[in-house]
């Protein structure tokens, strides 16, 4: 994959003049600061709710270049707070950083916006992650959160973590060198199940904009070249008590990451599993080897054994043995209605193949 794709150029017959002019009369922003983002490049990892809304104002506001990795595809019950995404994107199962990509093409023309329908792993950190100036986290996972953190960490770039569970939310603009990284905050990820998630606590679409927003408010100070004014606190909001509160975060000298600069994530020595718990009933497989699927054919060999759920160019999804599995083309696949990684797996050979 190429580090970025070409500036896109812009049909739409606005000019950057008119279509910037409020946030370029906002003194810190001004021309300069405008000229700044537009020439910037971000990697957004992750497209439900937090990413869907960063992702909607930094290509309004004018960021260079967007990549969008998402592994996911759109659903139903994604509808009520993902504001990018429309019915037609759910009936069509499209993956969600594909109908991002076209939904933003059509938001702001100038912007130069990729879809990644892939996982960030460690072994493909530095194709997804490389070349960009800030990582933003849209992520619902800690082991994704901490393979970005030693990516950043290790490579200087500055990124900002968010997520939201239930009314609340958590903020963090990570500095390299200046201030706390994740592993500063939390040396140790939670055990898995530990803490509440959306499957299990819900959301509300207000929490996930409140922390988009100030994520997407730091990325706009990095990129228009007011890092220095990032909040450099922990900010902890709450949309049902309205609150917002700042937690100061001290670097720790013994930080695996940023103190001691052991990357244990981005090496690939922790939280890349072949097979990983996915939500509350969904096993996510990735293949050992890069594979490209014949989508189409494997439709056909399956029709006697399984039910045919849909396909498109990016995914099929089918239920067998009480299951639903959606196969990517990679060869990675969601495997949904179990919790062992023995039976999706089984399930994987019996049907894909190995
Ligand atoms: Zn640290």
């Amino acid at each position: 994959m190429a580090p970025f794709p070409p500036e896109a150029s812009d049909g739409s017959g606005i000019s950057p003049e008119e279509r910037y002019s409020r946030q370029i009369r906002f003194a810190p922003v001004g021309p300069s600061g405008q000229e700044r983002l537009g020439r910037s490049s971000a990697v957004l990892v992750g497209c439900g709710a937090l990413g869907a809304s960063l992702a909607d104002l930094l290509v309004r506001a004018g960021i260079g270049r967007l990549r969008i990795v998402d592994r996911d595809f759109v659903e139903g019950s994604n509808l009520q707070r993902q504001t990018l995404f429309e019915e037609a994107d759910a009936r069509g199962s499209l993956p969600k950083a594909e109908a991002a990509r076209r939904r933003l093409s059509a938001v702001n023309s100038a912007v130069a916006v990729e879809a990644a329908v892939s996982d960030l792993h460690a072994s493909n950190a530095g194709e997804l992650l490389g070349g960009a100036d800030l990582l933003l986290d849209g992520t619902d996972n800690f082991s994704t959160r901490y393979l970005l953190n030693d990516y950043a960490v290790e490579r200087g770039i500055p990124w900002i973590y968010g997520g939201a569970v239930g009314a609340s939310g958590l903020v963090l603009a990570v500095l390299p060198g200046v201030g706390a990284c994740l592993r500063c905050l939390f040396p140790e990820p939670p055990p898995e199940g530990a803490s509440p998630t959306c499957d299990t606590a819900g959301i509300l679409a207000p929490a996930a904009t409140l922390v988009a927003s100030l994520q997407a408010a730091a990325a706009l100070q990095i990129l228009t070249g007011n890092g220095a004014a990032a909040c450099r606190d922990l900010r902890q909001v709450d949309v049902w008590e309205g609150s917002v509160r700042s937690i100061r975060v001290e670097r720790r000298e013994d930080c695996p990451a940023c103190g001691e600069r052991r990357f244990e994530f981005l090496r690939g020595e922790r939280g890349s599993a072949v097979a990983t718990l996915c939500g509350r009933d969904a096993i996510q497989l990735n293949p050992a080897t890069d594979r490209e699927l014949d989508l189409a054919a494997l439709e056909g060999r399956l029709r006697a054994a399984a039910s045919i759920v849909s396909r498109n160019e990016f995914l099929l999804r089918f239920r067998v043995e009480g299951c639903e599995v959606a196969l990517f083309r990679d060869g990675r696949a969601l495997v949904r209605g179990v919790t062992e990684p023995a039976r999706a797996r089984a399930l994987y050979s019996r049907y894909v193949g190995d």
